[in-house]
């Protein structure tokens, strides 16, 4: 029982705000409202840290390279 339902609800996601299972990759969450609502937080903010990151390293290898 539990299997089949898995199956079923192979392509849904609980919303990270409200829990409620919602389509994967929708744009915003029918029950709360949220804005990607499948987005998973901690890799956004991996994605975030990682392009920070990369400005900075940008940033310093200009500057080493006009020295
Ligand atoms: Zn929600």
């Amino acid at each position: 029982m539990e299997k089949e339902n898995e199956k079923n609800e192979a392509a849904t996601y609980p919303c990270r705000y409200c829990k409620q299972k919602v389509p994967k990759g929708i744009a915003r969450c029918p029950y709360c409202g949220t804005f990607n609502p499948t987005m998973d937080t901690k890799r956004s903010l991996i994605w975030t840290v990682g392009a920070i990151l990369f400005l900075y390293l940008v940033g310093y290898l200009v500057q080493a390279f006009q020295n």
